[in-house]
């Protein structure tokens, strides 16, 4: 599973405005698509729809995965399919670990682990080896914006979803947070299909394919390449 396609979709959230309108593209099995443009360009609402946070209405075009209209999906099946890595991760109050294995249920502790080494979030496990029941914040266990993100990370690894939408921090990170970042990403997307609101430079530069949006349109697509060769 894992083929994305958007066919001449467009959606408004209300009478006066439209926020996308005949938006269409593919994401390859397996493969990265990076959306980049403007504040109020339109990212958000692609991602929303496609994992039918708003119902796309009769008339706005269709959302397919491996050529199923995502209207005729059961939005369980739809949400087990999907990993969402958000901007800001709310963590429940309650141990790494914990936060990790939420991502599936009745993970044993080495898979988890396991997890937690890709997403380069193994120190900190490591140094809480009480720390199943280490509160955080109560014995100060208290994580940074980018080791959020890669518990974040962590989690999505260990739900495996053959689909992934990101939507990357703006926040300017460390220098070695990002490194540890990009390489817990490259982790995650390897292998999937993704759609992702890119900021970071090696999002962009590694997506496969880049859509530019302007005022809710797809106004230039191609790789970086191609993109850098239009300037
Ligand atoms: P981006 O993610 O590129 O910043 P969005 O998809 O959030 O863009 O927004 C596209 C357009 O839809 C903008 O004009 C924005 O103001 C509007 N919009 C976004 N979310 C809502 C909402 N919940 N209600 C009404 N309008 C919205
Ligand atoms: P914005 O930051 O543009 O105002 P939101 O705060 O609504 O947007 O959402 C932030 C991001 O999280 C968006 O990319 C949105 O698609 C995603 N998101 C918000 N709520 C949900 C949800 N219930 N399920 C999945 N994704 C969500």
């Amino acid at each position: 599973a894992g083929e994305i396609e958007f066919d001449n979709v467009s959606f408004s959230y209300d009478k006066r405005t439209t926020a996308i309108s005949g938006v269409s593209f593919k994401v390859p099995k397996g493969s990265s698509v990076a959306l980049v443009g403007e504040s109020g360009a339109g990212k958000s609402t692609i991602l929303r729809l496609l994992y039918r946070f708003y119902d796309l209405p009769e008339g706005g075009g269709r959302i397919l995965i491996d050529g199923q209209d995502i209207r005729n999906v059961t939005q369980k099946s739809l949400r087990a399919a999907i990993g969402v890595v958000p901007q800001d991760s709310v963590l429940f109050n309650s141990s790494i670990a914990y936060n990790i294995g939420y991502g599936k249920f009745g993970s044993s502790p080495e898979e988890i682990e396991e997890a937690a080494k890709s997403a380069q979030m193994h120190d900190r496990i490591v140094a809480f080896p009480d720390g199943y029941n280490t509160k955080v914040g109560e014995r100060g266990v208290r994580l940074s914006g980018g080791e959020k993100q890669r518990v974040a990370i962590a989690r999505t690894l260990l739900k495996n979803p053959p689909i992934l939408l990101l939507d990357e921090a703006t926040s300017a990170l460390d220098t070695s947070t990002e490194k540890d970042i990009q390489k817990a990403l490259q982790n995650l997307v390897r292998g999937r299909s993704s759609l992702s609101i890119a900021h970071r430079l090696s999002t962009i530069a590694s997506a496969d394919v880049i859509l530019v949006l302007k005022d809710g349109q797809i106004a230039e697509q191609g790789t970086h390449t191609e993109l850098l060769a239009l300037d």
